[in-house]
């Protein structure tokens, strides 16, 4: 079997250019074998998670970034859909509110990070702020340049403090994309993810990979590594977001509680 997270993880200190990383990589898995392979994932997922949950000390946080269409939604759906949703907690960012804005942009992310015991997703993340803060000029260059560092240190303080941090970078092609986009625009069930600001962000594809790769190259830690999913493929996606979330889980290694119970007292308590 590959080590799909020692294949996508983005080593800390290295280069990367996005167009020499294939969208279609398939690791040497067919789609037939990720069926089986994704089944078993899952099910073990579902048994860590249950002990994350019962043991009550640490934190797991899965990222989601991409571009429009990459497929953040659906890798939610099906990579962690063996997941309790009593434990999880899945956080969608938004353009910040202006509650939000009067606070420094990590207020907001902070206060959604997952408690301990719970598996934390998000649906983008506090890496909008010097992705598309940076390509809308929403901030000048100045203040989102400051960010990468903050971002380190803040993913330091979770780390630190028993969250373990796992950020998935969705690698999509723009051709790919655009068959999506129309796809959003010919199916009525669809019709709901079309927004055409999207449009405007396709537009601005080499600016935005221009600040992913900087994200990439400057926030990928050991503490909290990146990792590249070729996306053209939702199968292939899927599986390695649940395969790499596992490999995290199952380093954890979380402990069930033992609670101390006289068995025969216990019973005799019982009526
Ligand atoms: P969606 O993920 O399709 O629901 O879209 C969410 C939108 O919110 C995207 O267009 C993001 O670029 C935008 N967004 C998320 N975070 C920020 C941020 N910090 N500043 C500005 N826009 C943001
Ligand atoms: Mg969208």
């Amino acid at each position: 079997m590959p080590d799909l997270a020692d294949r996508f993880r983005v080593a800390p200190g290295s280069s990367i250019r996005l167009a020499d990383l294939d969208t279609r990589d398939d690791a040497g898995l067919t789609k037939d074998q990720v069926r089986d392979l994704l089944d078993d994932v899952q099910k073990k997922m579902f048994v860590l998670q249950r002990r994350l949950h019962a043991e009550g000390r640490r934190a797991l946080l899965v990222v989601l970034q991409g571009m429009d269409a990459a497929g953040k939604d659906g890798t939610i759906r099906v990579a962690f859909s063996s997941l309790n949703a009593q434990g999880t907690r899945v956080v969608s960012f938004k353009a910040p509110t202006s509650n939000e804005l009067d606070h420094d942009y990590l207020w907001r992310v902070h206060n959604a990070c997952p408690r301990r015991g719970e598996v934390g997703i998000f649906n983008r993340s506090h890496y909008e702020d010097v992705l598309v803060v940076r390509v809308e000029d929403l901030a000048s260059k100045e203040t989102w340049r400051r960010r990468y560092d903050h971002i380190n240190a803040f993913e330091r303080l979770l780390h630190d403090e028993g969250t373990v941090v796992l950020k998935f970078f969705l690698h999509l092609s723009k051709d790919e994309q655009r068959e999506r986009l129309l796809e959003r625009i010919h199916d009525p069930e669809r019709h709901f993810k079309f927004n055409p600001g999207d449009f405007d962000s396709r537009r601005k594809w080499d600016q935005y990979v221009e600040a992913y790769q900087d994200a990439l190259e400057r926030c990928s830690t050991d503490h909290a590594p990146w990792y590249v999913i070729p996306a053209d493929r939702n199968w292939l996606r899927n599986y390695a977001v649940a395969r790499i979330t596992l490999d995290a889980l199952e380093r954890m290694d979380p402990q069930l509680p033992t609670v101390k119970v006289n068995v025969a007292e216990a019973e005799a308590m019982l009526d």
